[in-house]
């Protein structure tokens, strides 16, 4: 079992000090203007909280897969919408860092490390989420280079974004694209009312024979779902699975502090043995949840082969109770649960969130199932 260094530990505080100065503040403001405000996410980029994976030489922090979960469980605790801001960000980094060429690396990797330029991540279409090997945007060649055709969305952050890494089909192979924003053809619509993750900025894309070249192709043609995608994907998972863990440890913490001052027939709610037995559940679905994170954290930085395995774990687990956990937060507390300062909608539905993307509920199961079929990876 994976424990922390004294480094981690030490960035573990300085996150929860980071949070509680610089987000907990402003959660009311971001949640109701649904906007990160732009000096938060400077903040965030001096602190080297975006991009934090990519490595020295581009001017990256090159954190361990275990801080990087520390970073997202401070910061997923408190805000799914400012974590999700740092995920698609970082979920591009990866892929340019693991995939991308010299030349693309030089290029993007050293702003993106500072967040002096964001990157967001699209791969849904309307009719292509789960199933997004069905994705219908294309890539046509034409005398110099290629169009890129077709409409992606529920984009996180495509707006702030200044590059997208947009998936397509070229000749119903996969490819992986690294799109600048301001290209001729592109037109961007924001999603509103979306009630999850509220200031996540959801946009829908279009493409219309948007110009590209090979330089802006990433990984291998034909790879580009099954290896640059999944990549991504198997990040975008670590860092949930991480956020939930925070989310669970604020309802323990939130329902605790509840039951000991709050009085029912003048005792203490604690002091009643069903409330003892809801407590005992938070504590076990935070602390298994986060037994899951650290296996899949230090099977990522082991580059062990069951590390997609133990991520879509840590992530299918840390989801489901993340969603009860706040459900019976808000029964320990009543009817104040549902005052809207006490925030326990928004985590519901952040965490219920967590069930549907990067691989729902189901699609993990059924993955799970399949991939533990080799049972060398139960142990590894
Ligand atoms: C807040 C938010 C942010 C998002 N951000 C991004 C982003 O940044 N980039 C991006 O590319 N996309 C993003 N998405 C899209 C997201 O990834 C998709 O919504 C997700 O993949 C699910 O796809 P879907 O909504 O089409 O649901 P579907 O895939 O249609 O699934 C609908 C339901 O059917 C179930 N289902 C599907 N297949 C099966 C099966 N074989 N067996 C049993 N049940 C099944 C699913 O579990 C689910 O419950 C975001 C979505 C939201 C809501």
């Amino acid at each position: 079992m994976a424990t922390l260094s004294q480094s981690q530990q030490l960035l573990a505080k300085t996150m929860d000090d980071f949070v509680t100065n610089e987000i907990t503040p402003r959660l009311e403001a971001i949640e109701t203007t649904r906007c990160i405000p732009v000096d938060l996410i400077a903040k965030l980029g001096k602190q080297g909280l975006l991009g934090s994976l990519v490595a020295m030489e581009y001017g990256g922090q090159a954190v361990d897969y275990l801080s990087y979960g520390l970073i997202h469980k401070a910061i997923g605790g408190v805000s799914h919408s400012v974590r999700s801001l740092l995920t698609v960000h970082d979920m591009v980094a990866l892929a340019i860092e693991t995939y991308g060429s010299t030349t693309q690396k030089k290029i993007w990797l050293p702003s993106l490390a500072t967040g002096q330029q964001l990157a967001a991540f699209a791969l849904s279409e309307r009719q292509a989420g789960n199933n997004y090997q069905e994705i219908t945007t294309t890539l046509e060649p034409h005398s110099h280079g290629f169009y890129l055709n077709g409409c992606k969305t529920w984009i996180s952050c495509a707006d702030l974004a200044d590059l997208w890494l947009v998936f397509a089909k070229w000749n119903n192979q996969p490819v992986a694209l690294l799109v600048p924003k301001t290209l001729p053809g592109i037109q961007i619509k924001s999603i509103d009312g979306i009630t999850a993750t509220p200031a996540a900025r959801l946009n829908h894309l279009t493409f219309q024979k948007v110009e590209l070249t090979e330089d802006h192709i990433l990984g291998p043609i034909g790879m580009g779902l099954h290896l640059v995608a999944n990549t991504a994907l198997t990040l975008g998972r670590y860092s949930i699975a991480w956020s939930n863990v925070g989310l669970l440890r604020s309802c323990y913490l939130a329902s605790l502090a509840f039951s000991q001052q709050h009085c029912v027939n003048q005792q203490p709610l604690f002091n009643y043995q069903l409330t003892q037995q809801k407590l005992t559940n938070l504590l076990v679905q935070f602390k298994a949840a986060r037994s899951l994170a650290l296996e899949a954290g230090d099977a990522l930085q082991q580059r062990k082969n069951s590390a997609i395995g133990a991520v879509m774990l840590a992530k299918y687990f840390s989801s489901q109770q993340a969603t009860q956990a706040v459900l019976d937060t808000i029964q320990i507390h009543g009817a104040v649960g549902f005052q809207q300062n006490q925030r326990f909608h928004q985590w519901l539905l952040d965490a219920k969130l967590t069930e549907v993307i990067e691989g729902s509920t189901e699609i993990q199961q059924l993955q799970i199932a399949q991939l533990y079929q080799s049972i060398t990876l139960i142990d590894e």
